[in-house]
């Protein structure tokens, strides 16, 4: 461990790097020595790890530790990395130049996952930072500094807390101290999240007056202290990454998390809306995002996460998406207008933060220039899109404060200067024209010392003399008086004269005090827009919702979907028709075949069969993701569709491993299973795929079993996909129960698929011509076909027994009869015995 032990035992330069190490403790500090950014000791070894890069050694005379950096026009693209394997970084850099001694080197960036607001290191996707408190169940505050978006809620119960850090996808979580006296909990924690737990500042006082600064007030809606201290430790935790700067924090939502369908990380995972489930599959996100804007994606993110309960919010955003069907020059008119907007939302968050560069806001202009097409374009138009219309006000007073303050392309930075526009800032002007004067002066002046002495004079410049005269030795003798020799070269001469040192000043001068103008009239310019973030957040989200309505209205006019009708609250109907898979479609294209789906009070829980690959999952998913983008207002993929509000959608799809975690198949699928049933109400839509798949048969059987019986019990329309043929004698015996099952055809041992879903149980799982099919050895798949012909004959005799015995009329039976019929009957089953059978085939196989 490398430590500071008092003077003289490190060298100094380490000495100061041990002092910025120290002061930020849950920081990996990247320290500035010239090109490189380096780290020692212990760190110096996670950072090689963590980036695969070569560990060397600071050595000196009597001292050694390992060194690891990275140059310093790498930074941005390695510390990103960092930041994704949840590693907060400190940079140090150096102040000044290194000309002799020990440079001051300041930390002039704190970088955390879930705090950045720098683009260059954020994703256009969502970034919360969260903070958890405990107290009367939990208290949630989510904080995405890159939009300035706040909002907290309550959870009665540790799983739904967890469920919405995974919804939000959380990149940070800072824990109040009451779970750290929870090592179980802790434990858990860590699990779910591995790299995000960070520490916090959680204290009460602290954060009424966090909030108080932030906000202007404590909001009325944090009722409990727990809210108080989780909202209170997101803003001063942010803050201290912010150099004090929040301001583009303005409000708090409190929201209630049962506001919106219920939507279970496990169906967001199974239905594969974010994330694909195996490698190089495709999400519904990606299927969908053909939006214009990064804030559209963002929002169509937010509105997947939480799709609505209500009839009437449903309709409307139908009836806009309609709209847009229905209007194909507003539909596009309204695209290839936010194909020219920038993300407003973090351009906001930017100038109110007063981070936004001149170009920044030269881009934010040009956004606000775009709002007038889009008020003509939605003028007229009633329900949301008017509402839309009304609220992208076109902000005129925005836009020209900017226009008369910025050039129309501004340098990338700041200090460069030439970012004013002429005529905004009457002494920024004087000084640039005396500047001009100044140059013009010695443009000229070659011209005008030729004349005048009729040498061959030149005028240069370099950084160390500024501006000279020079000559050729030839000719350094014949100057006149007034020039004063200030270099010598070999065959030139070079001079200078008391009125041009002065001209010189003169334009630094001016040049110098022009930078400052601009730099002050810029902040001065960023001041004032930073008043009007509300206003602009305002505009922003609304063009976001803009950008989400007309994507939808895209892609259901590109690709044939229809509006479903909404079947009001208490309805109990789900009818599809001719419905497709929207991400699997898009993948086969015209091979995909639709099906239909019908749930009602009479068909409440559909079981269906089918062997292996025949779409089973598909099918499955098919009737969710319907379901789903009905309840955010969307078309759907069927050529009609009537579907009913849920009130949460529960999967359990694929036995996929939960290999972070560590937990098994098993576990995971049961822990899973377990929540359904829990959550599952007459409102919600079940779908389960597969389930037991993960134990012995006979256990799974008995789960798929009783879970069945369970739903079935809850009044939920659930859609189960089983290989247990067992259960599909369910029909008949549970009202509501259906059988359904995925036609396939075996022909001449070959299987052909055809993806429709009809009714009736399958006769038989197919798993061995599906084995077949994936190329396992023939003589494997030959033998497998040996056994299943024994074990199906087995199965044969003996219920043929029963059945003799059932249809026995013991009245008409001797008991000398009875003797020998149940000596007939041990002898058929003992000859029937599957064991002996199949094992003398074996070893005649032999
Ligand atoms: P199962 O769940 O029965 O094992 P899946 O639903 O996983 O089967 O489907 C297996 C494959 O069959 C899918 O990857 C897809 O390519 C194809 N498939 C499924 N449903 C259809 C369909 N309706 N039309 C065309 N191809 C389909």
């Amino acid at each position: 461990v490398l430590k500071g032990n008092g003077p003289g035992v490190l060298p100094p330069m380490l000495e100061q790097y041990v002092h910025l190490r120290d002061q930020h403790p849950d920081y990996l500090v990247l320290f500035q020595v010239g090109d490189f950014f380096e780290t020692f000791g212990e760190d110096a070894e996670r950072l090689s790890r963590l980036l695969g890069i070569t560990l060397t050694h600071k050595t000196s005379k009597d001292f050694s530790t390992p060194m690891a950096g990275i140059p310093v026009r790498a930074k941005d693209q390695h510390i990103e990395r960092l930041l994704a394997a949840g590693v907060r970084v400190a940079v140090a850099e150096q102040m000044e130049l290194p000309l002799s001694g020990l440079v001051e080197r300041r930390v002039t960036e704190l970088l955390t996952p879930g705090t950045l607001t720098d683009e260059r290191l954020l994703s256009a996707e969502e970034n919360y930072l969260a903070a958890v408190a405990s107290g009367d169940g939990y208290a949630l505050a989510l904080l995405d500094l890159s939009t300035g978006e706040f909002r907290c809620a309550a959870f009665g119960t540790r799983g739904a807390l967890y469920d919405e850090l995974a919804r939000y996808r959380a990149r940070e979580v800072l824990l109040a101290p009451e779970f750290e006296e929870n090592a179980a909990l802790m434990a858990d924690f860590r699990q779910r999240f591995p790299l995000m737990v960070s520490r916090g500042s959680f204290e009460e006082d602290a954060a009424r007056e966090e909030l108080q600064h932030t906000l202007g007030s404590v909001p009325e809606s944090l009722v409990t202290s727990a809210l108080v201290r989780a909202c209170g430790a997101a803003l001063a935790y942010a803050r201290a990454t912010q150099q004090g700067r929040l301001e583009m924090v303005t409000r708090l939502i409190r929201y209630e998390p049962g506001a919106s369908l219920h939507l279970p990380e496990s169906a967001i995972r199974a239905l594969e809306l974010f994330e694909p489930n195996a490698h190089g599959g495709q999400t519904l996100i990606a299927c969908l995002a053909h939006t214009r804007t990064a804030g559209g994606r963002r929002r169509l993110r937010a509105w997947l996460r939480s799709p609505l309960l209500d009839e009437l919010s449903i309709r409307s955003r139908l009836d806009a998406v309609d709209a847009l069907v229905q209007a194909s020059d507003l539909r596009g008119g309204v695209r290839s207008v936010l194909y020219r907007a920038h993300d407003l939302e973090r351009l906001a968050a930017r100038v109110s933060s007063r981070r936004a560069m001149p170009k920044e806001v030269v881009s934010l202009a040009r956004t606000l220039e775009l709002l007038p097409e889009l008020e003509v374009l939605l003028a007229g138009h009633d329900g949301v899109l008017g509402h839309l219309g009304a609220r992208l006000s076109a902000l005129p007073e925005v836009v020209m404060l900017i226009r008369a303050a910025l050039v129309d392309n501004p340098p990338l930075r700041l200090g460069e200067g030439g970012l004013i526009r002429e005529g905004f800032h009457a002494e920024l002007d004087a000084l640039r024209a005396e500047a001009l004067a100044g140059r013009e002066w010695m443009a000229e002046l070659e011209a005008r010392e030729r004349a005048r002495t009729g040498l061959p004079v030149k005028v240069g410049f370099n950084n160390v003399a500024g501006y000279y005269l020079e000559v050729t030795q030839a000719h350094a003798h014949k100057v006149p008086a007034d020039y004063r020799q200030i270099a010598t070269l070999k065959d030139r001469a070079r001079f200078t004269r008391a009125d041009v040192r002065e001209r010189e000043r003169e334009i630094a001068r001016c040049e110098t005090a022009a930078e400052r103008l601009e730099v002050e009239a810029f902040t001065e310019l960023r001041d004032t827009l930073a008043q009007h973030t509300e206003a602009l957040s305002e505009v922003a989200g609304a063009l976001s919702e803009l950008d989400v309505l007309s994507t939808l209205a895209d892609i259901a006019f590109a690709r044939g979907w229809s509006r479903p009708r909404t079947l009001g609250a208490g309805a109990t109907e789900l009818r599809l028709r001719q419905a497709r898979h929207p991400v699997v479609e898009l993948a086969l294209s015209d091979s995909f075949v639709p099906n239909d789906a019908d749930l009602d009070t009479t068909r409440r829980v559909l079981l269906l069969t089918g062997p292996n690959m025949a779409g089973k999952s598909t099918y499955l998913r098919t009737v969710a993701l319907c379901a789903l983008l009905h309840q955010i207002g969307s078309f759907v993929p069927a050529d009609a569709a009537e579907l009913p509000l849920f009130d949460g959608i529960h999967t359990r799809i694929g036995a996929s491993d939960d290999l972070a975690g560590g937990r098994s198949t098993f576990m995971v699928e049961m822990s899973e299973l377990a929540a359904i049933l829990h959550g599952a109400t007459s409102r919600s839509l079940v779908i389960l795929d597969e389930v037991g798949r993960g134990t012995s048969t006979l256990d799974g059987l008995a789960i798929a079993w009783a879970t069945l019986e369970h739903l079935h019990r809850t009044g939920a329309f659930a859609l189960f996909a089983t290989h247990y043929f067992e259960l599909t004698r369910l029909e008949g015996e549970l009202p509501g129960v259906v059988n359904l099952h995925v036609a396939a055809q075996e022909e001449a041992g070959a299987l052909t698929f055809y993806h429709q879903v009809v009714p009736g149980a399958a006769k038989s799982s197919y798993g061995v011509e599906v084995a077949r099919l994936a190329g396992l050895p023939g003589a494997v798949t030959a033998r497998a076909g040996q056994l299943l012909t024994g074990l199906a004959a087995r199965d044969g005799g003996d219920s043929g027994v029963v059945q003799e015995l059932a249809a026995l009329d013991l009245a008409r039976l001797t008991p000398l009869q009875a003797l020998e019929l149940l000596h007939a009957w041990q002898r058929r089953l003992a000859e029937g015995n599957m064991g002996e059978n199949l094992s003398q085939d074996a070893r005649a196989a032999s």
